[in-house]
Order: C-alpha cells, then sequence, then structure tokens
C-alpha cells in the first residue's frame, strides 16, 4: 500500500503565525487536488473577489494540468502516451519531460523519469503483501532508461524507444503545476504570495517585504520544525522517505526508488532544493534523496541555479549540510 503522510514542508502561515512574515493581511485557501495532496494558496494585501478569483483559476487549471500529468489516471495525456510509446505532446508536457531529461543528465540518471515500470512493481507487490523478487526487479530495470526517451522539441513529439517503458512524473509535475498556480496569481496583479502544492513551494514577493520564512520539517518529528529558511522568491522544495512510503509487513520503503538498483533509497531522511523553477527543484530534491548526502551535495554545488539543505542520521545524531550560499538564511530550530 502506498501511505502518504502531508505536510512535507510547513510554509509561514502553517508553521509560523503570519504576522511574523508581513504586516499585510494574508488571504490563505486550502485544496486537495492530486489524490488528496494539500494544495494551499496565500495571498498578500488582495481583495476578497480577486482571491476568489484566483483559487477559482487555479483550481481548474491544477485539474487541467493533473489531466495531463497523472500516472494514475487512465485519461491523462501521460497515460495515452504510456500507451502508445509515441505521441505528439502538449507544451506543458514537454517542458517538464524537458526539465526531467536535463536533470536525468545531469545526475546520471539518480533522476530517471522512465522510472514508471518499477514504481508499478513496488506498488503492485505491496498491494501484495510482499517486495519484489530478484528476477522481478532485473526484468523491470530493464525497461527503464532516460536515454530511450526521444524528445523531438520542434514537433512536440515524445518516443519512447523501448517497448513497454513508462513514463512516470510524480517527481517533477507538483513543482510545475506550483509555478503555474504562481503565475496565475501573479496574472491577476497580486505581489506577494506562496503556494504550497504538497511540499512543493513556489514564493513570490514583488513589493520589498520582507523574504519568507520557510518552515523545514523535522524529518522524524511530523509536527516539529528542523528549520527556518529566509526566502525571498523562488522554489522550495523538499523530497522525504517519510512522506509517502510503500508498507509492507509494517515495515517502511521510501516512495524514492534507485533507477540503478530497483531498491528504495534509504541514505537521507530529506532533501531540500532552493531553486528558481519549480520542475527543475522538484526532480533535484527527488534526484538528490537518491544520490545521497555527499554525492548529492557534490551534484548540487555544480549546478548554477540550485542550493540544497540535505538531513540524515548517523547512530543518535541528526546531522545536517547545506549549500555554503544558503547558510547565511538558515536559522536552526532548537533541538
Ligand atoms: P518526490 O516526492 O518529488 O520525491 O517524487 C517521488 C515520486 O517520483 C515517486 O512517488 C515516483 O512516482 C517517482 N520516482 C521515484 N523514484 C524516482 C526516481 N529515481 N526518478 C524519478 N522519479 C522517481
Ligand atoms: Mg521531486
Amino acid at each position: 500500500m502506498l501511505r502518504s503522510i502531508p505536510a512535507l514542508a510547513a510554509l509561514c502561515g502553517l508553521l509560523l503565525s503570519a504576522s511574523a512574515c508581513s504586516q499585510q493581511e494574508v488571504a490563505k485557501a486550502t485544496f486537495m487536488p492530486m489524490g488528496g495532496i494539500p494544495f494551499t494558496i496565500q495571498a498578500y494585501d488582495v481583495s476578497s473577489a480577486t482571491f476568489d478569483k484566483a483559487v477559482t483559476a487555479i483550481q481548474a487549471e491544477t485539474e487541467r494540468l493533473e489531466s495531463i500529468f497523472s500516472f494514475h489516471r487512465d485519461d491523462s495525456e501521460l497515460a495515452t502516451l504510456n500507451r502508445e510509446g509515441q505521441a505528439k505532446v502538449s507544451q506543458e508536457l514537454l517542458r517538464v519531460i524537458q526539465v526531467a531529461l536535463m536533470v536525468s543528465n545531469s545526475t546520471d540518471g539518480a533522476f530517471d523519469p522512465t522510472v514508471g515500470p518499477l514504481v508499478g512493481l513496488w506498488q503492485h507487490c505491496a498491494d501484495l503483501g510482499r517486495v519484489p523478487t530478484e528476477e522481478e526487479l532485473e526484468s523491470h530495470k530493464a525497461l527503464v532508461g532516460f536515454r530511450q526517451l526521444l524528445v523531438n522539441t520542434a514537433e512536440s513529439k515524445i518516443t519512447l524507444q523501448k517497448k513497454n517503458m513508462t513514463l512516470d512524473l510524480g517527481g517533477v509535475a507538483k513543482g510545475f503545476i506550483a509555478d503555474r498556480a504562481a503565475e496565475t496569481l501573479k496574472g491577476l496583479g497580486v505581489k506577494r504570495g506562496i503556494i504550497d502544492a504538497g511540499g512543493n513551494l513556489a514564493l513570490f514577493n514583488a513589493v520589498g517585504e520582507e523574504p519568507f520564512r520557510i518552515g523545514v520539517r523535522h524529518p522524524e518529528k511530523p509536527n516539529e520544525r528542523f528549520a527556518v529558511l529566509t526566502i525571498d522568491s523562488g522554489a522550495v522544495v523538499t523530497s522525504g522517505c517519510y512522506e509517502r512510503f510503500y508498507d509492507v509487513d509494517g515495515k517502511r520503503y521510501c516512495h524514492i526508488l534507485d533507477p540503478r538498483t530497483g531498491l528504495p533509497v534509504g541514505e537521507l531522511l530529506s532533501a531540500t532544493i532552493v531553486a528558481s523553477e519549480g520542475a527543475y527543484a522538484d526532480a533535484l530534491a527527488t534526484a538528490v534523496m537518491v544520490l545521497g548526502k555527499d554525492k548529492g551535495m557534490q551534484v548540487i554545488n555544480s549546478l548554477p541555479d540550485a542550493k540544497a539543505l540535505l538531513i540524515w542520521r548517523e547512530g543518535s545524531e541528526l546531522k545536517y549540510s547545506i549549500s555554503a550560499s544558503l547558510e547565511s538564511k538558515l536559522e536552526l530550530s532548537a533541538p
């Protein structure tokens, strides 16, 4: 069974009082799209008429994007591509696949959008109350490989070169959806706002107000904060194994899989990425969970627009590492 625990990363209004963040009034709404992921919209200094309009527009757009990216819905654009093996796709699907491949290339396949067969296998086995066998892992691993995913940008055409390959964009699409919601707010004239799409934050602040204080959840204590990051705008995305996992006989297996072994990852407790684009930050957060603390930070340091806060356990100690340029923005919470 795949289980979900909400509130992966908490934000200003959720963990801190809104007044600690801004002198402006904040309007807030939450809905539960994408199979029950909490999606929160916060807009500062906005009329209730504009806010209502924004919420309606964001809900409609999120539903439309879900009908493109969903792995589970038979009628989604992604499901059609997975069935046909080849399709001319929407600009949204094209962009998300392009970002996914960019991150696959820069992480040497730690992030791999073609991980679908392995995700399906783990889901299937967990439903049967067991873990996959060696043979099952080998046969499904053979179907995974981002280099077999071809993109023809000029014609918006995607080809899955191997039979039975499937794309799963669960590790990258939420960041894209969060950015799209922030664009909707901006389009309606909102100058300062926060979107939280299940731990994928999109922030914007065009009024010279104080930066946002973003609470990063303690990866082992759901109601506690590990730290606060002070961020002005862009994407802040956290991936963690505590959020969603396969439950087999009471044992938890992380929902993030290492495409090279087919096994759930386990070294990091959480990875928070700060970048300007949501889909990019989302994919990187998943990738770093696979790469682990050393290789993960090394890859982040080699990329121009990405910073990270990584948390892991060593014996009785909780440890963390942070990109040098993010250090001055970190405030650890009391243990
Ligand atoms: P996230 O919560 O953003 O870290 O994404 C996790 C989801 O991405 C999983 O539920 C799978 O659908 C998918 N996924 C799991 N492992 C990988 C991987 N190594 N590369 C890309 N997507 C993955
Ligand atoms: Mg992700």
